[in-house]
């Protein structure tokens, strides 16, 4: 197929602008749909004021009259009948239209109205009027240097050049099923809708389309995994379990002893475990996923455990090393940052089997890592980790069992669907002695108080965590960004407390250094960005601001209010907003994650739940799994019924869906 760079208009200059958001491919291109329609209602010619802008629709009345100046310019005067009457209309620099705009024509006006003298001065004629006297204009995202017209411009000349050749998901039987127009058609009109209707129907077949290929995949993955029965059986000396059971310095919870016998009974049977184990922030889902990588030690396989971050990597590795205290298990940590030659030890163990257990970041799947018999393989944060990556993952060693772990609940029905090939252990319940971090909704004009309660935290040795949504200030936002907290709060505490910053956009080694002060409580407020969301451990935090609360959806909200509380004291959580406090109210209420996650749902459908581009093909470009559940559920059944279909075994399709999933890397 062509390619981005062999679309008519576009130069090395716009390919760059086109990358930079991710448009990489003709495909990426045509399927960057419009995140909104501008809907150009017409107007009347009574009802608009002097100097406003005007859009109006009428029929030329008069033969254009062309004055031509130096330099090139040109202007054109004509009179425009309208439903509101009769209106001047002068153009500049159009001469061009001039053929075309015969008196009778149909035109759509848009300029500036000038009452006294009943002219519009227009910016703009339009020759294509639509019969329902609407015009639909799709909006996209685009970036500084790339405008709204030069993206559509861009993609209707890729369509027009090579519609025909990008790829339709749907196969010709549902394509009929359903009287779905072709993928070419569809594409045109969701980037130049004529009329409401025809935008609806176009955008249901888009994410049906879309949905089939995911469920496609899932429905894939599920089958393969219930055809092996060749998973690795397990005989767990129970008593060498209970014994090391016995050592952990807290009684377990009913929910966690559930998981893990579900878990071991999973490693026992010979059909691979293919396990999701959520739990709210804090309901210990670690000490469940260490109970599970020691029965796998002990029955001679090795474990590992992949996390998003290195700072969670890390912190797993410590609580790991913590947890293995008095056993003969040898575990390594394994990041991107770890130096050459300890990583080529790390793989000569991991090959030679010396190494039981190894922990860290996507370093652990890539392709030189050789593992002896590795035999389970745990991931946290399941969510942002995609489809792809879960197959890669699974392709590595022998035939491994794999856990993963999500904080993020996920409402059962949508859970069932989404990880449809997936069993479910849930621990619901916490850990005694818990206490209710209490959550307080306020307004930017009390920043005063707040600042008084962080205060009083500190003042009593605890630390605190600021949240604020954006590093710099940015020319189109006025949201708080840490640069600006951080000179705020030096004002405010002077150099009685050392405060630092993190954000996603330093290089790890130097947010693990002060992530690691913070730790140590040499480091006493600490702002940041949400890259403090997942997993970080830190008991003497006791309080939790949050700027621009609104910015964020509920459940990664209660994923930040899950970073205190871990420790006796009791602890806060302030969300700071002028918006959107009926919404931020559930957050004063509610403390069940679960709960709060089926609010979000309802609220702002999937957007939050699987975490934002880290998720990979976890996010739709149009679908979204709350509000198109019903296409949701008809894709799940159509793509299986298409999978199991012997007779469309040998499509293109169905062989491109299986490589694309199977392909490692
Ligand atoms: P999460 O589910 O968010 O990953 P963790 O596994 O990090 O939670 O556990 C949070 C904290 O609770 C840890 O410090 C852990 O040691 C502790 N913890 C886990 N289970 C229990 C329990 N049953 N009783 C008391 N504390 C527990
Ligand atoms: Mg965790």
């Amino acid at each position: 197929m062509a390619e981005l760079k062999d679309v008519k208009g576009i130069g090395p200059k716009s390919l760059c602008l086109l990358n930079k958001i991710n448009i990489n491919t003709i495909e990426d291109l045509v399927t960057h749909y419009p995140f909104r329609y501008d809907v150009l209602q017409r107007d009347d010619l009574t009802k608009v004021e002097d100097g406003e802008k005007i859009i109006i629709d009428g029929k030329v009345e008069s033969v254009p009259i062309l004055m031509r100046f130096k330099a090139g310019l040109n202007k054109m005067n004509f009179r425009l009948v309208t439903q509101s009457g009769i209106v001047g209309v002068s153009i500049f620099n159009r001469a061009f239209l001039k053929s075309k705009l015969l008196v009778g024509t149909d035109v759509i006006v848009i300029g500036k109205l000038d009452k006294t003298k009943n002219v519009i001065t227009a910016s703009d004629i339009k020759l294509d009027v639509l019969s329902n006297k609407v015009k639909i204009e799709p909006v996209y995202h685009c970036t500084s240097g790339l405008t709204n017209k030069n993206m559509s411009t861009y993609i209707n000349m890729a369509l027009l050049m090579y519609g025909r050749e990008v790829r339709d998901y749907i196969p010709k039987k549902y394509q009929d099923k359903y009287n779905f127009v072709n993928k070419k058609t569809a594409l045109n009109i969701i980037h130049n809708p004529s009329t409401a209707e025809k935008l609806k129907e176009v955008t249901v077949r888009l994410k049906y389309e879309e949905l089939f290929e995911f469920m496609f995949k899932i429905n894939y993955l599920k089958q393969q995994n219930k055809k092996e029965k060749n998973g690795l059986v397990r005989v767990i000396d129970r008593e060498k379990l209970e014994e090391f059971r016995k050592k952990i310095p807290f009684t377990l919870t009913n929910d966690q002893n559930t998981a893990i016998e579900e878990i071991l009974h999973d490693l026992e049977s010979p059909t691979r475990m293919n396990r999701l184990l959520q739990g709210d922030v804090g309901s210990g889902k670690t000490v469940v996923a260490f109970m599970g990588m020691y029965a796998n030690y002990l029955c001679g396989y090795q474990g590992a455990l992949m996390a998003p971050t290195e700072i969670l990597a890390t912190q797993h590795y410590i609580n790991l090393c913590e947890f293995l205290k008095g056993t003969k298990v040898k575990a390594v940590l394994l990041t991107g940052s770890t130096p050459k030659k300890e990583k080529t030890e790390i793989y000569k163990g991991l090959e030679d089997g010396t190494i039981h257990m190894v922990i860290g970041t996507h370093a652990l799947i890539q392709d030189e890592v050789t593992y002896n018999n590795l035999g389970l393989v745990i991931t946290d944060e399941q969510h942002r980790f995609g489809v792809h990556q879960r197959a890669n993952l699974q392709n590595k060693g022998v035939k491994p069992d794999v856990l993963y772990m999500s904080a993020t609940p996920i409402p059962r029905t949508y859970a069932l669907t989404i990880f449809g090939d997936m069993d479910v252990s849930t621990i619901k319940e916490r850990p005694k002695g818990r206490q209710k971090i209490d959550t307080y909704v306020k307004k930017t004009t009390d920043v005063k108080e707040v600042l008084g309660m962080m205060y009083e935290e500190l003042k009593n040795h605890h630390q605190v965590y600021v949240i604020a949504p954006l590093i710099e200030e940015s020319e189109n936002s006025d949201l708080t960004t840490v640069n600006d907290l951080k000179e705020k709060m030096k004002l405010a505490f002077k150099d009685k407390y050392k405060i630092d910053i993190v954000h996603g956009k330093m290089a790890s080694g130097a947010k693990d250094i002060i992530m690691e002060q913070f730790k140590n409580n040499e480091v006493q407020i600490l702002i940041s960005t949400t890259v403090v969301e997942v997993g970080v451990d830190v008991p003497n935090a006791t309080t939790m601001i949050i700027f621009d609360a609104d910015r964020f959806g509920l459940s990664t909200l209660h994923q930040l209010r899950g970073r205190v509380g871990r420790g006796t004291s009791k602890s806060q959580c302030i969300l700071i907003s002028d918006s959107d406090a009926e919404r931020l109210k559930i957050m004063e209420r509610e403390d069940d994650g679960f709960v709060i996650s089926e609010e979000d749902f309802k609220l702002r459908g999937h957007g939050d739940l699987f975490g934002t581009k880290q998720s990979g093909d976890m996010t739709f470009k149009i679908a979204s799994v709350k509000n198109d559940y019903k296409i949701l559920l008809q894709a799940k059944k159509d793509s299986k019924e298409y999978l199991e279909n012997k007779e469309t075994d040998s499509d293109e399709l169905k062989k491109y869906f299986i490589d694309s999933i199977t392909k490692v890397n």
